[in-house]
């Protein structure tokens, strides 16, 4: 069988973990008939101790709920992994380690049915660094982001799984970027099959309203978020800022005073327009640079009682 390279998507990476060992990521290599429709990953972001722009010792974010969210979708395709959790977090140091990263790091687990052995899978842990948007004055943060809202509808659920980080969910992504790109947007907005407001092409929407923040229920197919959760609970705990889990419908948004994209990789992006209409009369919003700023001080460990959902790299 033909070999395939698949490190062209890993940035950089010189190592990675594959079944059980750190290789050399060009030697990463599987079989190019590899039964790919049913693979599954997660997303998960290991940032600097103190600043969030800073190099130095890596704390991971909200380990637990990221595995065990792999763990779900792997159930949900019927893949069982062969590893325990714990397995998982020793692969990932070891690639960080490996690779020697001194600054923030996006780990992206892979887990598919091998091709010789369908009850089998393989489990890839590639990770990479990347350029943070949130940090005290960066200013890719303020950048003007016009959205549209998709002609494409979010996958409903019963037609493919949005609460499992299935990569064939991405396809219906893949495809809301490209038209918005095609049109000259900068990124796109999903409409669930009902009609309501979903989500963004791979992370969560929230908007403010009124001094309170609106964001669409998991029954909006939406995927379970960490970031979402994590905010949900400080918002109001820690910034007394009101949350609204409900429908939201399309003109509510055009509406709003400020909207953002939450997860993993958008972390807070703050939205300018959505088809055409400003949101607001100040972009970056007060609210949104709010949540950014103490988002930012989470991850960086400064905020001692939620250093517990960092666990150290090394
Ligand atoms: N929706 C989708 C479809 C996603 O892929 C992601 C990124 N994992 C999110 C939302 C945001 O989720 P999280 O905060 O867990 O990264």
């Amino acid at each position: 069988m033909e070999r395939l390279f698949v490190a062209a998507a890993f940035h950089g990476s010189k190592y990675c973990w594959m079944d059980g060992e750190v290789v050399e990521t060009k030697e990463a290599l599987v079989s190019a008939m590899e039964p790919i429709h049913l693979g599954i990953f997660e997303g998960i972001k290991a940032y600097a101790e103190g600043d969030v722009l800073g190099r130095g010792r890596l704390n991971i974010f909200q380990w637990k709920p990221h595995v065990d969210r792999l763990w779900r979708s792997a159930a949900i395709c019927g893949l069982k992994i062969p590893y325990t959790k714990n397995d998982l977090l020793e692969a990932t140091r070891k690639t960080s380690n490996a690779n020697g990263f001194e600054t923030n790091i996006y780990i992206q687990p892979r887990i598919w049915p091998k091709a010789e052995a369908p009850e089998d899978v393989h489990v890839v842990i590639p990770a990479w660094t990347f350029e943070t948007i949130l940090g005290e004055e960066n200013p890719r943060f303020s950048r003007q982001r016009r959205f549209i809202i998709s002609s494409w509808r979010l996958i409903a659920s019963d037609a493919l799984p949005p609460q499992s980080k299935t990569w064939a969910n991405y396809a219906n992504s893949a495809l809301a970027m490209r038209e918005a790109a095609r049109l000259h947007y900068d990124g796109a907005i999903f409409l669930d099959n009902r009609g309501f407001i979903s989500e963004g092409t791979g992370a969560c929407i929230m908007m403010a309203r009124r001094e309170k923040i609106i964001t669409p229920p998991v029954s909006a197919s939406i995927l379970e978020s960490v970031t979402r959760e994590t905010l949900l609970r400080i918002l109001p705990e820690d910034l007394g800022i009101p949350v609204e889990v409900r429908d939201v419908t399309r003109m509510e948004l055009y509406a709003s005073d400020e909207a953002f994209l939450c997860g993993t990789g958008w972390e807070i992006t703050p939205i300018t327009s959505v088809d055409d209409i400003p949101l607001g009369e100040e972009y970056p919003g007060s609210i949104t640079k709010g949540v950014a700023k103490y988002y930012a001080e989470v991850l960086a460990g400064k905020v001692e009682k939620h250093t517990k959902l960092l666990t150290s790299v090394p």
